[in-house]
């Protein structure tokens, strides 16, 4: 079952789209994009679901592990995956070309800023859109891997 906060963010990242342009990107990096707006990547928040650990005890176990991995952590917060963060929005400034509407993102409150990294609503020339999907799809692979890098799971357990 999908968890109520999970939901409210399909929701509200489904109405802000009006086509599911991104589906027509190429190549398996779009499942993750998929699997994160719809709450079912394999964080610990959602295997933690499956085995009926509390929601507050399905800590993160690639960093220091004191919060939940949700999306929020993921994509926005998790300390070990700051590299691969950066990277990704390094990425999506040089799509964007604008030093103010990369501030303002960067400014918003974290839901507001996952929602814009998931839902990629954006109000930018039709001509941007594939490179900056391009840019998020790949950014968050490099996150997912990043998760995955040997060693740093066994590390902090
Ligand atoms: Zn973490």
């Amino acid at each position: 079952m999908v968890g109520k906060t999970t939901l409210m963010r399909y929701q509200r990242i489904k109405r802000k789209l009006r086509r599911e342009k991104f589906l027509k990107t190429a190549g398996w990096a779009v499942k993750r994009l998929v699997r994160l707006r719809g709450g079912v990547e394999r964080l610990e928040v959602v295997r933690g679901r499956r085995f009926q650990v509390r929601r507050e005890d399905r800590r993160c176990l690639v960093c220091d592990g004191r919060e939940v991995e949700d999306e929020e952590h993921f994509i926005d917060r998790c300390a070990a995956l700051t590299t691969e963060r950066n990277e990704m929005w390094g990425k999506i400034g040089d799509v964007l070309m604008c030093p103010h509407k990369l501030r303002m993102i960067r400014e918003m409150n974290e839901e507001q800023r996952v929602d814009w990294v998931l839902g990629t609503e954006f109000d930018l020339g039709h001509w941007k859109f594939p490179k900056l999907q391009g840019a998020i799809i790949q950014g968050l692979k490099e996150l997912w891997a990043g998760r995955g890098r040997p060693g740093l799971r066994d590390a902090c357990l």
